[in-house]
């Protein structure tokens, strides 16, 4: 078909675009991926022993934005999951007994691992000023370690954050922009879900029927295991790409330094547990923040919207640099090499023709969560409408 806009990426940031365009304008989409599925990383499936599981690890949808929650609630069906986390920590240096902890830091943290006394708000607000007292840093901070000593002090830092973030980054705090541990809450109350955030849930048949929905649409076509840059020569004459790739493959020829991501490597395995309701560890994700252990989590997918299955599939967390791009790394000398990528992209979006836009965790180099990817989607649509560069698509 002739097609008068090109998608690259099917994940949320390409895929909510070309629900809108469709939905919005007569343009004829064609959506491409590098990978042989829908769904970007959020993709998953429903394995032999009748377990969904995640492709790219677990993927926990929250969010504080009702538009965005209004308008992804409508592709596929959804309930409420509040998700937590346990932490595996060695209390005692050279002992194997270990005790599984809440993440987020909060006052159960704090009585099973420090200080059995420690009640209420105030009790844990007195014990972190005393594990704070000698932090002379009050911000602006330079770096993660910095401010997560002011808020945590060294202790809970070097048991929960040092190690792995190192797996987890291949660099140390000190070494990692602010917002990588800033991410990371602190509850000063008894609270132990990972997310605060008023909307908690998980789709009841997993994230793959949802972008069947938001992408089912008669404007809209789909081809698997095509990468843009291999067959970019085919999309010359398209009147409007979305890129949501990787920004500085898009640049490869500019001779700029490639940025740097982390990838993941997953390690699964399969355990007769004999009966549907028995689950092998005491939560769906156990972190594994010492270096007794290479990988830095361990997910129990079964445990996610409580499945039955007389099995149970756990998957190991392997951090890696090499492997598909996940995460962008963003420390300083990244993120100053991501603008001279950004100013290319500008300059390639052209304030005329308008004809390439970059959005997505990969093309912006930004930490994204799946509400954010929508988020972005959604008000990159609101930003195109009201400067009217879509109308020739109207
Ligand atoms: P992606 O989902 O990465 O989609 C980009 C797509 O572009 C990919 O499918 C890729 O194959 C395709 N592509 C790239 N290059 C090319 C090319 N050259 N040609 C064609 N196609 C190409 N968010 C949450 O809110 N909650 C969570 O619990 C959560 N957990 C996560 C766990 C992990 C391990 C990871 C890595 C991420 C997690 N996220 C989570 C973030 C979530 O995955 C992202 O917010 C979301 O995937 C961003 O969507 P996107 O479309 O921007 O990127
Ligand atoms: N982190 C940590 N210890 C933990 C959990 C997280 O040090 O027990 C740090 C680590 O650097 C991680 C970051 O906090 O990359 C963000 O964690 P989050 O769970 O939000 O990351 P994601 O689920 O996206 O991997």
């Amino acid at each position: 078909m002739t097609i008068d806009a090109l998608i690259v990426g099917a994940g949320f940031s390409g895929s909510v675009i070309a629900r809108l365009l469709a939905e919005n304008t007569k343009a004829k989409i064609l959506v491409i991926d590098s990978r042989d599925h829908i769904g970007g990383n959020c993709y998953d499936y429903v394995n032999q022993y009748g377990i969904r599981v995640s492709k790219y690890g677990a993927h926990l949808f929250h969010t504080k934005r009702q538009d965005v929650w209004d308008f992804i609630s409508s592709y596929g069906t959804w309930e409420p999951w509040e998700h937590k986390v346990l932490a595996k920590i060695y209390p005692r240096d050279g002992c194997d007994e270990s005790v599984h902890v809440p993440v987020p830091v909060c006052i159960q943290t704090i009585q099973q691992l420090y200080d059995p006394s420690i009640e209420t708000e105030e009790d844990m607000r007195r014990w972190l000023a005393e594990e704070t007292k000698n932090v002379i840093n009050s911000g602006p901070f330079k770096n993660s370690m910095e401010s997560a000593v002011a808020r945590f002090g060294c202790r809970i830092y070097n048991d929960f954050f040092r190690n792995y973030t190192w797996k987890q980054w291949n660099k140390y705090p000190d070494n990692l922009d602010s917002s990588v541990l800033e991410r990371i809450p602190l509850r000063y109350d008894r609270d132990d879900r990972y997310f605060t955030d008023p909307i908690q849930m998980l789709p009841s048949c997993g994230y793959t029927q949802v972008f069947d929905q938001l992408l089912d649409h008669p404007q809209i076509e789909i081809k698997l295991s095509t990468d843009y840059f291999l067959e970019r020569h085919c999309f010359n004459g398209v009147q409007f790409t979305v890129f949501t790739g990787p920004i500085d493959g898009y640049f490869a020829s500019y001779g700029l330094d490639r940025l740097e991501y982390r990838s993941l490597h997953f390690e699964d395995f399969n355990i007769n547990v004999e009966q549907n309701d028995a689950v092998v560890q005491p939560a769906s994700v156990v972190n594994e923040p010492s270096m007794r252990v290479p990988y830095t989590r361990t997910v129990e997918f079964k445990q996610f919207l409580n499945q039955r299955s007389p099995y149970s599939t756990l998957v190991r967390e392997y951090s890696s640099s090499f492997g598909e791009p996940y995460y962008p790394v963003p420390n300083d000398q990244n993120l100053k090499l991501y603008s001279k990528y950004q100013q290319l992209a500008v300059k390639e979006t052209g304030k005329e023709r308008r004809n390439v836009q970059f959005l997505g965790r990969l093309a912006n180099y930004k930490y994204l969560n799946m509400d954010q990817a929508i988020g972005n989607a959604l008000d990159h649509w609101q930003q195109w409408k009201t400067e009217g560069f879509l109308k020739e698509m109207v």
